[in-house]
């Protein structure tokens, strides 16, 4: 079974992660984004720093618990990837809350 693993979770890794999926409906994905939160939005930000967009939360249109839902993507947050290994293809990832690696 095909793995891909896909560094970041906003418009580009989530976008990866989406597509990813389409091509394929077996494949292992998993997505590491090292923030909080994956795909919010970015662009709503300037709206909320002048208040047209009130509550913080209303940024946050998509959370790792839908996203494997709707995808069946593993999506881990707060998990660095800190080295690629392109010829084992394996990748180092420091999960930041118990910072085991
Ligand atoms: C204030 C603001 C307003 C914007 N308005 C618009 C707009 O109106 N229209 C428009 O088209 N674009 C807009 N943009 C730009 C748009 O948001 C970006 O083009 C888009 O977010 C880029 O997506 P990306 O996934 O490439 O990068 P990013 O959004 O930077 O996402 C990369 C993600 O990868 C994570 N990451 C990076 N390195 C690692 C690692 N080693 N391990 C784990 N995770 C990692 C980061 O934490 C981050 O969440 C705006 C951007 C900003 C900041």
């Amino acid at each position: 079974m095909a793995r891909y693993l896909v560094v970041g979770g906003v418009a580009g890794g989530a976008s990866t992660a989406a597509r990813l999926r389409r091509m394929n409906e077996q494949a292992e994905i998993i997505l590491f984004e090292r923030g909080s939160h994956i795909s919010y939005a970015n662009c709503g930000l300037p709206y909320y720093a002048g208040q047209t967009i009130q509550e913080r939360d209303r940024l946050f249109v998509m959370t790792p618990e839908k996203f494997h839902a709707w995808l069946n993507v593993d999506v881990r947050v707060r998990a660095e990837v800190t080295a690629i290994d392109r010829a084992s293809k394996s990748v180092l990832v420091k999960e930041l809350d118990s910072g085991r690696e």
